[in-house]
């Protein structure tokens, strides 16, 4: 999510992590953490016990925060000892944490060995008309193989999928720290809204993402509306499609360049899938029924980098492009980190860019940014955690070499 999560590391409260979070001792347990309804349904059929012992324990698991089977009260002592024995509930592990003061919220989990193992997952409050809303930033991968020019999780390459448990349990961890000090009854679930726009592309670990989803939803777990949960996509175009077939969530494109040729530079996944087969994907996506559903539109993410793809022609290229999509757009004031080869777009370009695209009736909203510190955006936190200096000095090179800043412009249609 990146520049709305920026926020000056000098205010943050650094905290070695008290949290729960302790590996397994026993890692050839079940782990309960990331299985959706049916998988826990017919978990509990294989041992021979009612089907709706899945929605108990979920309820136990996602909505009061409890790991220890020995408090879940409305089950029997035989069931819980059995539970005991061969199955856990497993939070990720915390190795880092800071809570701001203005209420922003960052974890870094360690999900392996080593220093490449690291995830971060970002809670940014927002300043609502209730003030209520809480939007959790979750990663789905550690590390990205998409490798986008802009972006810090691209310059890490990629190192693994991250497994359900491992994703819902970002969620797990964010709404514990809220109930941390609450009796087990009286907990409550505070974050509202999700966004799949942590480290990683949610696409290409489809299986672990869609069955995170669906526990978000479950009313037997987090209860999330629909339009609170929102996947972001780079446009792996297939799984576009599998995704309206799967699931009803909200649909966010890592858009960034409205022509093929300034588009491949910078989202390089799009050599697969042109900006033509995205868009057509993108329409399919919407659906026509159900005032209720998610799927009205879709959100056009755009990352403002100075001279690069923040000039008037491509916004009038944006009209042309999106004119047939049902889409809100949301400019993301770059964020810079180490050895990126761009800049943010100042403050007036951003605007005219945003003024175009509102005269033209477009929903179309700057995304609020909280400081400039390099380390805040999610990837580039870990980043100052895990040794890339290899990596970031390679890609360097390759930059230097391409010289690659500035881009002319082409035709979206051509
Ligand atoms: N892989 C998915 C989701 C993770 S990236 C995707 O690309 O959509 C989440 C968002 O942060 C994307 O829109 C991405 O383009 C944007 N982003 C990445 N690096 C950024 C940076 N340095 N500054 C601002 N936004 C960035
Ligand atoms: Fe991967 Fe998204 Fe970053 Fe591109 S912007 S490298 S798809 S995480």
């Amino acid at each position: 999510m990146n520049a709305e999560m920026v926020t000056s590391s000098a205010q943050l409260d650094e905290q070695k992590s008290p949290s729960p979070s302790v590996a397994s001792e026993t890692p050839t347990k079940i782990n309960l953490m990331g299985m959706s309804r049916s998988e826990l349904e017919q978990f509990f059929v294989e041992l021979g016990e009612k089907k709706f012992r899945a929605g108990q324990v979920m309820k136990w698991i996602h909505q009061f925060f409890v790991t220890d089977f020995a408090e879940m009260s409305n089950i029997s002592g035989k069931l819980r000892a059995k539970l005991e024995q061969i199955c856990e509930i497993r939070v990720p592990e915390v190795v880092h944490r800071n809570y701001s003061k203005d209420g922003t919220r960052k974890w870094v989990f360690r999900v392996g060995d080593g220093a490449g193992s690291l995830v971060e997952t970002v809670l940014i409050p927002a300043d609502d008309k209730t003030g209520a809303r809480k939007t959790l930033c979750i990663s789905s991968q550690v590390g990205c193989a998409l490798d986008c020019s802009f972006c810090s999780t691209g310059k890490q390459g990629f190192q693994r999928d991250l497994s359900p448990d491992e994703i819902i349990g970002q969620l797990w961890v964010a709404n514990y720290s809220y109930m941390e000090e609450v009796a087990v009854a009286e907990r409550e679930r505070t974050v509202t809204n999700v966004v799949m726009m942590g480290m990683g592309e949610p696409l290409l670990n489809y299986d672990a993402v869609l069955s995170s989803m669906q526990i978000m939803l479950d009313d037997f777990a987090y209860g999330m509306s629909k339009r609170r949960v929102t996947l972001s996509t780079s446009g792996v175009v297939p799984k576009i499609d599998q995704l309206a077939k799967d699931i009803d969530v909200a649909l966010a494109i890592s858009l960034h360049a409205p022509n093929d040729e300034l588009r491949n530079e910078l989202v390089p996944i799009n050599k697969k899938y042109p900006l033509k087969e995205l868009i057509a994907a993108c329409q399919r996506y919407i659906t026509k029924d159900g005032n209720e559903s998610a799927r009205k539109h879709v959100t056009i993410e755009y990352v403002m980098l100075d001279g690069v793809n923040d000039q008037p022609e491509h916004a009038q290229q944006m009209l042309k492009l999106l004119k047939n999509l049902p889409s809100k757009i949301n400019l993301i004031p770059f964020n810079p980190f180490p050895h990126a080869p761009y800049g943010r777009s100042s403050r007036n370009r951003i605007m005219a860019f945003q003024k175009t695209l509102s005269d033209a009736g477009f929903v179309c909203t700057i995304r609020q940014t909280r400081g400039d510190d390099i380390d805040a955006a999610c990837g580039q936190l870990v980043g100052q955690v895990a040794d890339r200096t290899r990596r970031a000095a390679q890609w360097k090179k390759k930059v230097e070499e391409k010289n690659m800043i500035v881009r002319v412009t082409g035709d979206p249609d051509s």
